[in-house]
């Protein structure tokens, strides 16, 4: 594709002095990201500005070079993936915060700041930014906004896009446009923020972000949940829900899943239980969450519990949470590879789905521990497998579109946190229709009538569902 665009590697270097790979060496670490998809890509540009991004999305609108926008590579559903002879536009080197205002109570940010150094940062002033995906330590606020990404604490507190008042946001010809404020209201014509937010890069590259505060919750506890059948545990996340007690997070994770964890790094957890659920609360006064602990024991022991064991101290309830941040890895040391499903559910529909992912593993023959953010009914099933094994990979192929279909007869979407990509484009019409996905092309033709931006993601092929490979 270089040799083909004369030129191009030139233009570049002058536009971003410093900061264009094009070594093979260098540009292999820009070709996958958390999925196990992989394309390296012709050339790798990092700019360092919002000038140097509006430059590089001139010159390759001037060529007809497809963009791909890039953070920190940790997404999961291959969006990140170059193809179609994209370059990539990484904004890792964009990782300066801006602004941290304690009055206004907002953070501005550059694109590639990664959330855990966000987080230090404001609560170091007692303030607050929720959004927690368990890659909070990989993965970058311009890769959040770009996946609307969100993690444990979100059932009480909302995902990346609750927090987005604006953003500054470089269209496919290189235009520069700021859309949204520094106020917490904010109805002034089309809601673009939320546009931006969650299109996967296909719409423009995003630089800067202005993120909503709050104030750091003076305290947190956290307390386990063991169940001998996981349909318990699914009733039990039913019942806390509807009962008034708000927790900031509830966390399922199967026996697969523990066996996993404890075989990574092992924390003791209850490896002859089904399931196990982890409860986080957090508020300002000490008695009422010990109220609401009180609660959700309550119901977890109607509801089957045969144990609640609750955390003493900040560091044991750190070593839960660590643990479950540590399932990905861990999945990785049993089997090659893995196709983590991200799909998310009504609450009255989660014990059906866990049932139904268990019959479909059973069926096709394959492991799929089942974790996730259950509180809000997002259910991470994550089929394992080799991708070298065709034979397998047909059978995951299967159970992945079973899930899915599943998950919209209950009345659920494909994805709740993880996005589409590359992964879940060929499903999209099975779960939007076909007059919401004309919609969303309309609005994709106006503002990248090129088609340069993230070329191969989020809108299907020809063929739906039928032509899902792996
Ligand atoms: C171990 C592990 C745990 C995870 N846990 C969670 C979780 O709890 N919750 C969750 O939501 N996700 C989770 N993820 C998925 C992933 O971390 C998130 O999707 C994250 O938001 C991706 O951020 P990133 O910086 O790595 O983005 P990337 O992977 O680099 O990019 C993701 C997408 O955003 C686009 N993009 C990136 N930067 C920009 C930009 N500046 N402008 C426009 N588009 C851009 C890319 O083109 C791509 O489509 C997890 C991943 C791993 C590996």
């Amino acid at each position: 594709m270089i040799d083909s665009a004369p030129g191009l590697v030139e233009a570049l270097r002058a536009a971003v002095p410093g900061g264009v790979l094009t070594e093979p060496v260098d540009l292999i670490a820009y070709g996958f990201d958390g999925t196990f998809y992989e394309r390296t890509p012709p050339l790798v540009v990092l700019p360092e500005t919002v000038e140097q991004v509006s430059a590089v999305h001139r010159i390759a609108t001037a060529r007809r070079i497809p963009i791909t926008p890039r953070a920190m590579g940790s997404g999961l559903s291959g969006g990140a993936v170059p193809l179609a002879g994209s370059i990539v536009l990484g904004v890792a080197r964009m990782d300066r915060i801006l602004e941290i205002d304690e009055i206004d109570r907002v953070a501005v940010v550059q694109a590639g700041v990664i959330n855990a150094h966000l987080q230090a940062e404001v609560e170091k002033r007692g303030l607050f930014y929720p959004p927690d995906p368990s890659s909070l330590k990989q993965s970058a606020i311009g890769g959040n906004v770009a996946e609307n990404a969100g993690g444990a604490r979100c059932l009480k507190y909302g995902v990346t896009g609750d927090y987005v008042l604006a953003l500054q946001v470089v269209l496919p010809d290189g235009t520069v446009i700021r859309t949204g404020g520094r106020t917490v209201k904010n109805v002034t014509g089309y809601d673009l923020r939320r546009l931006f937010t969650g299109a996967e890069g296909t719409l423009g590259t995003i630089t800067e972000i202005t993120l909503k505060l709050l104030a750091k919750p003076k305290h947190a506890r956290a307390a386990m949940a063991v169940f001998d059948r996981i349909d318990d545990a699914a009733h039990a996340v039913t019942a806390v829900m509807a009962s008034g007690v708000l927790p900031s997070a509830i966390e399922l994770v199967d026996n697969l899943t523990m066996r996993c964890i404890e075989e990574n790094s092992p924390i003791g957890l209850p490896l002859d239980a089904d399931a196990i659920l982890i409860f986080g609360v957090d508020g300002n006064y000490a008695g009422v969450l010990a109220d609401e602990l009180a609660t959700i024991e309550r119901l977890a022991r109607e509801h089957g519990t045969r144990e609640v064991r609750v955390a003493h101290d900040a560091a044991e309830s750190e070593r839960l949470w660590t643990a479950r941040r540590s399932i990905s890895p861990a999945l990785a040391r049993r089997r090659p590879n893995k196709l983590g499903e991200d799909v998310c559910i009504p609450p009255r529909a989660i014990a059906e789905l866990v049932r139904r992912v268990r019959a479909i593993a059973a069926e096709h023959a394959l492991e799929i521990p089942l974790f996730g953010h259950i509180g809000d009914g997002n259910l991470h099933p994550n089929i394992l497998c080799d991708k070298t094994n065709a034979e397998e990979m047909a059978r995951v192929a299967v159970a992945a579109r079973a899930i899915f279909e599943a998950t919209v007869e209950l009345g659920g979407t494909l994805s709740g946190e993880h996005g589409i990509g590359l992964l879940k484009k060929q499903f999209m019409e099975l779960d939007l229709g076909p007059d919401t996905l004309a919609v969303m092309r309309k609005i994709k033709d106006a503002l990248d009538p090129l088609g340069i931006m993230n070329p191969g993601k989020v809108f299907p092929d020809p063929g739906g569902m039928e032509a899902f490979r792996l």
